[in-house]
């Protein structure tokens, strides 16, 4: 049952948070639709989920389009600029911004269409080049500070992806650098609200919330295997 996994998964939040001296509601959780359909996004809206994560633009606007109960949905894949103009209205938050050129290619749709949008700098922790992502913290904190700038556009904090593997030492050590690279965005940034560090899915939320994650996407623990 979709609840039931719903509650296993906020459970295991609830868990790592109180293992890291945390308060359980300090990490946010967003339900990964990718490559189902729209019905389990009404079903997961049902069972009381409200922020969902899609990595494709265009399958994020066959089934988020005219959805009644209006969820708060992250962009969390790659941005190709030709795709910015479907942002606005779609999605409130673009986690995988990786070069001032999509962001401003973003920025100049949301100020035509008089909307905003928050943004995360995706950081490839890993070095795996198949992950998209600022590969140098001096380059991500550079574009950081112009991104900043931009109108119609809040940056919010880093994302990453943990890498492919079982070494739970490598996990740690790639996310534990994104907490420090974080940190440095923020000294880098006062009187921005940078308070969003978003890293761990279904395999590797608890060393992420240990390292210091405040939000989660989450797939697999709660939809199933995907094309399932
Ligand atoms: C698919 C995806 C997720 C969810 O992964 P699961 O392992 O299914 O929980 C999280 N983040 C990104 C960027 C993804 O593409």
């Amino acid at each position: 049952m979709l609840t039931d996994r719903i509650a296993e998964v906020k459970e295991r939040i609830a868990s790592a948070c109180i293992r890291s001296g945390r308060s359980a509601d300090s990490v946010q959780l967003v339900a990964v639709t990718k490559n189902h359909p729209r019905t389990v996004v009404q079903d997961a809206i049902e069972a009381g989920l409200r922020v969902f994560g899609e990595n494709r633009v265009q399958e994020a606007v066959e089934k988020y389009r005219g959805l009644s109960e209006g969820p708060e949905l992250h962009l969390i894949g790659h941005l190709q600029s030709n795709k910015a103009r479907f942002v606005p209205g779609l999605f409130s938050w673009v986690e995988s911004i990786d070069s001032v050129h999509i962001a401003e290619a973003l920025s100049r749709r949301l100020v035509a269409s008089e909307s905003t949008c928050s943004v995360l700098l995706q950081y490839n922790s890993s070095g795996e080049e198949t992950k998209s992502g600022f590969a140098e913290p001096s380059e991500l904190l550079e574009a950081a500070e112009r991104i900043q700038g931009l109108p119609g556009i809040s940056v919010r904090g880093l994302m990453t992806i943990g890498p492919f593997t079982q070494d739970s030492a490598r996990i740690t050590g790639a996310f534990g650098s994104t907490r420090l690279l974080f940190d440095r965005v923020r000294a880098m940034l006062p009187g921005v609200a940078i308070d969003t560090l978003s890293m761990g899915m279904t395999d590797d939320l608890e060393i992420a919330i240990s390292e210091g994650s405040t939000e989660v996407r989450i797939g697999t623990a709660i939809f199933g295997s995907r094309g399932e």
